[in-house]
Order: C-alpha cells, then structure tokens, then sequence
C-alpha cells in the first residue's frame, strides 16, 4: 500500500525561533495525535533543517526536508546549497519543481531532472511539483502540460529510482489564493496523473506512488480531498503554519 503522507510547506517564513518552536508543537501533538500510519513532512527554510531534523528523531511519524537544492555536487556557487549538505543536517525529502521556483526563479523540467538526480544521488526523496496555471485550465492544455512535466522531469528515472518520489498535483491557481480545486478536480487530474505513470512504467508502480494534493488545503476542506481513491495526502503552504491547522489535516488518516 503506498503512503498517506502530509507535508508541510513553509515557504519563506519564520525566523528561527519560531520555526524551532512550531516544529516542537508539531512534534509533541503528532506524538499524542496521530493513530494511523501516516507519514508527517515539514519542509522548511534551510536555517531550520539542522535543529528541526534533531527533534524529529523523537516523534516516529515526523520527518524534515528543504524547499529547494542546487543540482551541483559542490562548488563555486555563492548562495547555493547541496543536496549532500542538506541530507548531512539529518532531511530526508526536499521538495522539487515547486510553482513559486518555477515562476520566480526560471526553473525549468530540464533543470529540475538534474536536481531529482542530485537529490536521489544523496539518499533525498524528492516531492516532484507539478501542475497547471490558471491559463493552462482554461485552455484545456492541462492534461498535456501535466504530461510533459512529468516525461522531461522525472521520467528519465528507472523504476527503482521512481519508487522514491513523491509526486504533487498543485493547481497554481489555487496556490495561496483560497481557490481549493474540487476534489471531483483534483481526482480527475490525480487518476490522470496515475495513468500516466502507469503507461510509462507498470501499474504497479503507479500503484504505490503517492500523489498528494496542494492549493489552499486546509482543515475544512481536506477531509473530501483526501477521500478521493487517488489522492494519497497534501502539500500545505499556509496551514503548515498553524500547528492545530496543521495537525487536524494529518488527522484525516488517523
Ligand atoms: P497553500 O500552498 O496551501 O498556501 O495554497 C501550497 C503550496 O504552495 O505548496
């Protein structure tokens, strides 16, 4: 059976103090809270990692990963962060072709293939974005841009190598913007996606890989969302930042 797993996406916030101390709360109302088997992902600032990875090895159900690394090995690249130095502070995922790094930062599938094969490299489950913008919906493209995100970005991966993604189905426009996809929406794109996968590898592997859903997912609505025979959890931005909003997400599989 492939996992439910909640990740939390903080973007760009909290200083460190306040990221320490969120993560504790989390850590201590997963400890407490969570009944079922599902797999629990902060994805913070680089800053938290060290600390943050440290109080995660209490709590079974929690695990830490970074927003982004540089697809290099090491180097001559000011300001950037490596795969390995992100795994060395105790991170176990990272998350991968996010919108925002598409748009603001020029990431494309062809780069973002070589950051899936730094992450791998250095024992880094990546959590691969992807998704359509506002625009693609409306045109009805989406389905094919969908496709080619996933072809040119992670499946040059062999099977094996496949089996340690985690895939994530975010409609842009309903990123931060209060718009959830329906869930009839997001199962129709995530049974796509599944398909997709299948035909490129086998059923089975489509079987076991987990496509969560982001966009605006919070306590109210991820109950329906999460019900959908394809969706297997949630990518979530601004309601990782309330514990209790967190927490009653990652309850939905309790
Ligand atoms: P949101 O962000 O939950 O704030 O919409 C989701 C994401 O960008 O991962």
């Amino acid at each position: 059976m492939r996992k439910k797993i909640v990740a939390g996406n903080w973007k760009m916030n909290l200083d460190y103090q306040d990221g320490v101390s969120l993560f504790s709360e989390v850590v201590n109302m997963a400890k407490d809270e969570i009944v079922g088997d599902q797999q629990v992902v902060v994805c913070s600032p680089f800053i938290h990692l060290h600390s943050i990875a440290q109080l995660a090895k209490t709590a079974s159900h929690v695990a830490v990963g970074a927003q982004n690394i540089h697809q290099a090995e090491s180097g001559a690249y000011t300001g950037e962060i490596s795969a390995s130095q992100v795994k060395s502070v105790g991170a176990d995922y990272v998350i991968l072709g996010h919108s925002e790094r598409r748009a603001y930062f020029g990431e494309t599938n062809a780069l973002l293939s070589e950051k899936v094969d730094a992450a791998l490299k250095h024992g880094l489950l990546p959590i691969f974005c992807i998704g359509e913008t506002k625009e693609e919906r409306e045109s009805g493209k989406f389905f094919d841009i969908i496709k080619t995100q996933l072809t040119e970005g992670v499946f040059h991966l062999s099977k094996e190598e496949f089996a340690k993604v985690v895939l994530a189905y975010e409609p842009v426009w309903a990123i931060g913007t209060g718009l959830t996809a329906s869930p009839e929406q997001a199962q129709e794109v995530h049974a796509f996606i599944r398909a997709t996968v299948a035909a490129h590898y086998d059923q089975s592997v489509a079987d076991e890989t987990s496509i969560l859903y982001g966009g605006s997912c919070n306590p109210k609505n991820a109950g329906e969302l999460f019900a959908q025979a394809d969706i297997d959890g949630g990518l979530i931005g601004g309601a990782s930042l309330k514990s209790r909003d967190f927490l009653d997400i990652v309850k939905v599989f309790n």
